[in-house]
């Protein structure tokens, strides 16, 4: 059983979010937004799977005209993704149902304009439009002042930094919002999530592991997260990200509504021993900003190819794009992240260098064996 929520109620367009209603599951479309027709087939995926809400990735001004066109040809509820730049939000509003901006990313840009101006700018645009927010902490993109204040305290700094984010959108007046706090480790997310549920009981929460990589390892660390925190009544909304090819995104929304169901049943499911043990493959679930389609392919290669490597306690990160890839890697002890035609490779936060997609796995091999002597010597 799921126990009954606490939080209060909010609305994105005319799904209820919160309090007694049922969990919504929602999804991102990995196509490009500028390819209309391939996006809205992956609405279409999405929706025809039961998602609730659909998230776009909107990144230039060539994309909020295409967001207009989605718009225009589904009455699907839509979600975008604020990344770098807040100030975007005036143009996305008008098109969507749900603003999510990320407090990591908001320091970039109009860089000695106060954040919580940019906040309460972000509620003002939109309140305008009926639109809901999510702010949507992400422990790889920690904002610098929490960074600094709670230095290897990622939980503390992730949890601390969505609560005062409410307490911002609270003194502009604005409640229709959710809160995600997300990682690539389950135990992290359960942690943080906690932690915040603790701090804001009447805020509804988003839950997601991040980057959780592709099946099965991906559905285990989702479900770890979502069994612990779902069965304390905490999580109101929920998204699996899953590295899986486009054509078969509506595969998170199905694993999505089985873990509920499951977990609804009361059937949990035991974590496979020693699952933290050994390597680990983190992998983004791909959005429109993927720079090369071979990303998916990429992601499925490093894993089969550094099997030989499983029993050593490393983590490797693949990325789909130079947005979050750069920043993303630098916690995993090596990382991809892509470009159009070479995939950069990192050892923790330092560039080892960039090759074409056929060349990285030798080279990805090579650092690893590297790694793996370093320890062992
Ligand atoms: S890393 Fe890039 S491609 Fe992957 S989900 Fe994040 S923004 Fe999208």
């Amino acid at each position: 059983m799921i126990p009954e929520r606490k939080t209060r109620t909010i609305h994105i367009r005319d799904l209820a979010i919160g309090g007694g209603e049922p969990i919504a599951v929602q999804s991102m479309a990995a196509t490009r937004t500028r390819d209309v027709e391939a996006t809205l087939r992956q609405v279409h995926i999405l929706e025809k799977a039961g998602a609730d809400l659909v998230r776009i990735a909107v990144d230039s001004k060539e994309d909020v005209e295409c967001l207009a066109e989605i718009r225009a040809q589904t009455d699907a509820r839509l979600s975008v993704d604020l990344q770098e730049s807040y100030r975007l939000a005036t143009h996305v509003a008008p098109h969507v149902d749900k603003i999510r901006y990320n407090p990591g990313h908001l320091h970039h840009h109009e860089k000695t304009r106060p954040i919580p101006e940019k906040v309460a700018f972000l509620a003002e645009t939109a309140g305008e439009h009926g639109c809901a927010i999510r702010i949507g902490v992400n422990a790889g993109s920690i904002a610098p002042e929490y960074k600094e204040s709670f230095g290897d305290d990622h939980t503390g700094a992730i949890s601390q930094c969505a609560a005062d984010h409410c307490e911002l959108l609270d003194d502009a007046g604005f409640h229709d919002y959710v809160v995600s706090i997300k990682d690539s480790d389950p135990r992290l997310v359960v942690a943080a999530n906690q932690r915040f549920a603790e701090a804001r009981p009447d805020v509804p929460l988003h839950l997601g592991v991040t980057e959780a990589g592709m099946p099965p390892d991906g559905i285990i660390k989702t479900r770890i997260a979502f069994e612990q925190l779902l069965s304390r009544g905490i999580g109101d909304t929920i998204r699996v990200s899953l590295t899986v090819p486009f054509d078969d995104k509506g595969r998170e929304i199905v694993e999505g509504r089985s873990i509920l169901a499951d977990i609804e049943a009361g059937r949990f499911r035991s974590v496979p021993p020693n699952f933290f043990d050994g390597l680990n493959i983190i992998a983004c679930p791909s959005c429109s900003r993927v720079e090369n389609e071979r990303f998916i392919d990429l992601a499925e290669e490093v894993k089969e190819m550094t099997q030989y490597a499983a029993e050593h306690d490393l983590t490797i990160a693949v990325m789909g794009c130079r947005v979050n890839g750069p920043g993303e890697t630098d916690d995993a002890d090596l990382g991809l992240w892509c470009g159009p035609t070479r995939v950069n490779l990192k050892r923790g936060a330092e560039d080892v260098g960039a090759y074409t997609y056929d060349e990285v796995l030798s080279s990805l091999r090579l650092e690893l064996d590297k790694l793996i002597a370093a320890r062992a010597s």
